[in-house]
């Protein structure tokens, strides 16, 4: 089950949001993936319209998931929350400038990234159900997703009244104030959304009339109340009315951020006018969402209404001391930072399934090259930079390329079996990992036939080589799908060798696994040896990482701590590289020789007592260098 189904029914591409335990919140991935459905649809001509709704009972779409946003907003890093806010903008006006209608189907709440999605469509329907509310100054934020376009178009003062209130609107208001367009029944939607599928034309739409609006009622009340220069005016003419409803409006104002108070009322005076279009209020918005999580109260807000949920946030103002010159901060432009509307096409999207001590590092490292990386991984984990999918179909669904990097083939297999009838035509699977060949050259198979490219690309270099993006790489597979991950290579490695056709990547890797194994064995029991000759640990390494006995064990990761470069040894023999790996790859060389007929007695050995190590001897989650300590204690016997 996907957060998200995209397909094409008849004359009509559907996308039908698909978390109702989440209330249909909007994750980055699913912006990124409708972006991709409407881009491809706006190309086909086999799609006369879009119909866009969401499964359960209780929401078109509750706004913006914003769990991560502030995760990693409160662990001092802003780019994510920036990155998905600029793209979720773009799809935004890519709804709302779209070249065939789209027809959006609002029950239930629909709400701040709710309305993005579906309060610009060309045919807005609503039903009984249907609550929308702007309610992001609630959370020290401001109108967004080009919310604000839609509170400068309403009538009179209603703007200002729905952003800085958050008044939820029944579906007569929400026509009244330019949010929907067509009321009709629920009962009736199946029916519509099928006719819209079989015939491709919105004359299907009903024509029934909209319900009463109380908003409508208390239109001159909020002219009256609301039309002032700013938040200080505002609050005067409040205070010095008599009304019941100036009283309940002044008590929902007191419990809102006051700098998102005075930057919304600022917003919706500079945008109304004939110049005003969605791009000018994405924009604009844009401004104050890149500025807010460092200098205004988003964090805050998020942290009272959603995290502690204690509802006492402390905001930045007192509601009668918010100065101009912080309101007019928040809408400086952003020069070079500014929210562009073209997508950059330099950067590819990429699925990254498996993000564990290898996986998470080399896709961030990817992220922060501009790519647009999906990813997914069964522990929950997740990448800097990255959108987090909640499954691994859903992280491959829309990418260019899919990378794997899991623990091993039996578990290549499966997730291969999942994504590959997902992937779209001509993209990659380049799957990192370590396995076995047999389970490269199947996999590589199974995605040829799919029409995919494939290639094994496993890596030397360990974690210190996926975080510093100096990874080698081992390349089994088509010089076309080499060519096209070449790129990403570049990124995450320092070299990257095509070995030749699918699974010859493995066959390198297991090859060279195997000379480190046992070279590591080598190091361990001479160093051992030199102890018990007497011999000084540092006069050992000297000697030895100059002469014939040097090797990438002895010079780059050597085993004995406080010796040579920093490695495991100086660190409690932390993995690293652990033992348990070193013991799958030695077992994977074995299983190979075995089958190629090929002798190799020194890789058994080593393999045999890596078996040992890890299974009699407490090596499991050691690292492999570890072996030291254990010679050490021991005599011949
Ligand atoms: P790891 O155990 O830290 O990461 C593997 C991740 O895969 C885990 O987070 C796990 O939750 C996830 N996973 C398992 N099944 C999954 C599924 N069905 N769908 C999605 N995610 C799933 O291991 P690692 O150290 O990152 O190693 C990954 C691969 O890289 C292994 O094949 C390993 O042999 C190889 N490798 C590791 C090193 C190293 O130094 N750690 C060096 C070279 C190669």
């Amino acid at each position: 089950m996907t957060d998200i189904l995209i397909r094409t029914e008849g004359k009509a591409g559907r996308i039908t949001l698909n978390r109702p335990k989440a209330l249909n919140a909007l994750s980055y991935a699913m912006c990124l993936a409708i972006e991709e459905a409407l881009d491809r649809w706006a190309k086909d001509d086999s799609v006369a319209l879009v119909v866009l709704d969401a499964e359960g009972d209780r929401a078109f779409c509750a706004g913006g998931d914003i769990q991560e946003m502030y995760d990693t907003g409160t662990a001092g890093d802003y780019d994510y929350g920036r990155r998905f806010w600029r793209d979720e903008y773009r799809m935004n006006a890519k709804i709302a400038e779209y070249p065939k209608p789209i027809v959006s189907f609002l029950h239930g709440f629909t709400m701040g990234g709710g309305v993005g999605l579906g309060g610009h469509c060309s045919h807005r329907i609503v039903c009984e159900s249907t609550q929308i509310a702007m309610p992001e100054c609630s959370i020290g934020f401001v109108p967004d997703v080009g919310g604000s376009y839609i509170l400068a178009k309403a009538p009179g003062r209603l703007g200002e009244y729905l952003g800085l209130t958050a008044t939820r609107m029944g579906p007569g208001d929400a026509i009244h104030a330019g949010f929907a367009d067509a009321y009709v029944p629920e009962a009736e939607w199946d029916g519509l959304k099928s006719d819209l599928c079989s015939t491709g034309d919105v004359a299907a739409i009903p024509q029934h009339p909209a319900p009463d609006s109380p908003l409508a009622d208390q239109q001159a009340e909020i002219d009256r109340l609301m039309g002032t220069e700013d938040l200080q005016g505002m609050l005067n003419q409040l205070r010095g009315d008599d009304s019941e409803f100036a009283a309940k409006t002044l008590s929902k104002l007191e419990r809102i951020a006051p700098l998102s108070l005075a930057v919304t009322i600022e917003m919706l005076h500079r945008l109304r006018g004939p110049s005003l279009n969605i791009r000018k209020a994405l924009e604009l918005e844009y401004r104050v969402s890149h500025r807010v999580m460092e200098h205004g109260d988003f964090l805050e807000g998020i942290r009272a209404a959603i995290i502690d949920k204690d509802r006492t946030p402390k905001w930045r103002h007192t509601l009668d001391k918010v100065p101009a010159v912080d309101v007019s901060f928040m809408l400086r432009p952003l020069g070079k930072e500014a929210l562009q509307f073209e997508r950059e096409d330099t950067g590819m999207n990429i699925g990254f399934i498996g993000l564990g001590n290898m996986g998470a590092p080399m896709a961030a490292n990817l992220a922060k090259a501009g790519h647009t990386v999906v990813g997914f991984d069964v522990a929950g984990t997740a990448a800097e930079g990255c959108a987090q999918a909640t499954s691994a179909v859903e992280a491959a669904t829309n990418a260019d390329v899919v990378i794997t990097m899991l623990p091993n083939g039996n578990i290549l297999r499966s997730v291969a079996d999942e994504i590959v009838p997902a992937m779209k035509s001509g993209a990659v699977l380049l799957d990192c990992s370590t396995v076995d060949v047999e389970s490269a050259r199947a996999v590589a198979e199974q995605a040829q036939s799919a029409g995919l490219g494939a290639l094994d690309a496993p890596v030397s270099g360990g974690i210190g080589g996926a975080a510093g993006g100096t990874l080698t790489f081992m390349v089994g597979g088509s010089g076309d799908a080499f060519d096209i991950a070449k790129p990403l290579f570049d990124i995450m490695g320092q070299k990257a060798v095509h070995c030749g056709p699918a699974g010859n990547g493995q066959a390198a890797k297991i090859c060279n696994n195997m000379i480190l194994g046992v070279t590591m064995i080598a190091t361990c029991e001479a160093f051992a040896l030199a102890d018990k000759l007497g011999l000084d640990r540092q006069a050992m390494f000297d000697v030895v990482s100059t002469s014939s006995g040097y090797s990438w064990t002895m010079n780059a990761y050597c085993p004995a701590p406080g010796v040579g470069p920093q490695s495991p040894a100086d660190n409690g023999y932390k993995p690293g590289f652990a033992a348990d790996l070193m013991l799958k790859d030695l077992r994977l060389a074995q299983q190979a020789a075995e089958s190629a007929d090929a002798d190799t007695p020194m890789g058994a050995a080593a393999m045999a007592l890596y078996q040992t190590f890890v299974e009699n001897e407490d090596g499991a989650g050691q690292d492999f260098s570890a072996m030291l300590p254990r010679f050490e204690t021991r005599g011949r016997d």
